[in-house]
């Protein structure tokens, strides 16, 4: 059965490489109907923290890997790193040394030449002679990275090892403790590092790279997700919209692209956005709603009635949750200055003044701003009779309510705003002119 793991190190939070890395473990485990473990790999006593185990696992879950039975947890199994170290120790394959009272352990590195097939590079060798003698088991009774990680493969039956770029040079070393215990030696793939624009391994310099902020800047998980998966790996044809399940049903190994892939923030919103229009409209409501109230962007009083119709109105225009109150701002709060470009564009009309009064009496006299129709009726019939064209008066309307010179349809907006927003935002406008 294919056996697949996610092994990060707690000791930082779940960046965007360490997700690529997960959920192409999991999605393989996943079309092969094998199984995707956690291990938390703390055995680096002074870096790792409980807090970015628990990052780490949150993030995890936002994204939807879910994990088959329990985390297994490096630090809670010295004991098992030492029995297999005195295991190698008796059979002279390793050896102790002692500094100031404290032992190590050590492996001999056996000088050969050593090849295995990497699942995207094909077949590479390396020269174990320029290795020096492995520490496996570290003076305080530890296990280092390497030992820990073979032991684990082994007794976690992984059958794949699906891991960063970095690793590769130390696969050899890993072959080589596996084949001095006699244990099977996993299938190895090697993703690409993630680049920045410049080609530059991704750092914060390019974009955020932590999943948490993704989660905070109001990206749904299926477009990070969907993003990641586009990120080294190409489908077949030319398809770029694909949901957790059509992911598992395409994915392949053998489709990994062997180049590093550069992290494009402009194509993660894009795609991000096509999973936000994607959303039936109860769902993207409610995510919406939650996301805006969680990140106290919006206040807990703030009707719903009134958000679920802004949302609504602007779903085309957002690539993110969290830009509905940057494009939606004056559906949240007052408009408090003017567009300058958009005022001299939309402020020349001679006796716009007077024809503003006049429109505001009219649009008074309805007993709501619900009819849309209705209210653009009105409007073009005033422009009619005042011999002006509508957009005369819907510019000027506009730069009233929005303080800008775009938005979405005036009418629309008119009627998600209300009567009574409309009439004090225009009596502004007409104070002013
Ligand atoms: N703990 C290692 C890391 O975070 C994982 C190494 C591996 O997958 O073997 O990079």
């Amino acid at each position: 059965m294919v056996t697949c793991r996610f092994a990060p190190s707690p000791t930082g939070f779940l960046h965007v490489g360490g997700a690529r890395t997960a959920l192409f473990n999991f999605l393989f485990a996943q079309k092969e109907k094998g199984k995707f473990l956690l291990r938390i790999e703390d055995t680096d006593r002074e870096r790792s923290k409980p807090e970015f185990e628990k990052e780490i696992q949150d993030s995890l879950n936002w994204l939807g890997f879910s994990w088959h039975g329990t985390v297994l947890r490096q630090s809670e199994r010295i004991s098992v790193y030492q029995k297999y170290a005195a295991g190698l120790l008796s059979k002279d394959l390793a050896y102790e040394e002692k500094k100031e009272g404290k032992t190590a352990v050590l492996f001999r590195i056996p000088k050969r030449e050593i090849r295995f097939r990497d699942n995207l590079r094909g077949d590479v060798s390396f020269n174990t002679e320029v290795f020096e003698d492995l520490v496996i088991i570290k003076s305080d009774g530890f296990p280092t990275y390497h030992w820990a990680c073979v032991v684990d493969d082994e007794e976690m039956e992984i059958t794949h090892v699906i891991r960063g770029e970095d690793h590769l040079t130390n696969t050899p070393k890993q072959i080589l403790l596996i084949e001095a215990m006699g244990w099977r030696v996993p299938s190895y793939t090697h993703l690409p590092l993630i680049l920045g624009q410049d080609g530059a391994p991704l750092s914060k310099r390019h974009a955020a790279v932590s999943v948490t902020q993704y989660q905070k800047d109001g990206f749904l998980p299926e477009g990070l997700v969907n993003y990641l998966a586009l990120l080294g790996w190409g489908p077949e044809g030319n398809k770029e919209f694909f949901r957790m399940p059509e992911l598992i049903q395409e994915f392949s190994l053998k489709r990994l692209i062997r180049s590093g892939a550069r992290f494009d923030l402009e194509k993660l919103r894009w795609v991000n956005s096509q999973h936000v229009r994607s959303l039936d409209e109860k769902s993207y409501l409610e995510k919406a709603y939650t996301y805006l109230k969680t990140e106290s962007l919006i206040s807990p009083t703030f009707p719903k009635e009134s958000f679920d119709r802004i949302a609504l109105l602007f779903r085309s225009r957002i690539a993110t949750f969290k830009d509905l109150i940057q494009e939606a701002s004056y559906c949240f709060k007052e408009v408090e200055t003017y567009d300058l470009e958009a005022m001299n564009r939309s402020l020349g009309t001679p006796g716009l003044r007077e024809k503003l009064v006049d429109l505001r009496g009219v649009f008074e006299a309805l007993p709501n701003f619900e009819d849309v129709v209705k209210l653009e009726g009105l409007l073009r019939d005033m422009a009619t009779g005042r011999g002006v064209e509508a957009r005369a008066l819907i510019h000027p309307i506009r730069l009233a309510l929005t303080g800008k010179g775009m938005s979405p349809g005036l009418f629309e907006l008119m009627r998600v705003l209300g009567k009574d927003v409309c009439l004090r935002r225009l009596d502004r406008l007409i104070e002013k002119l």
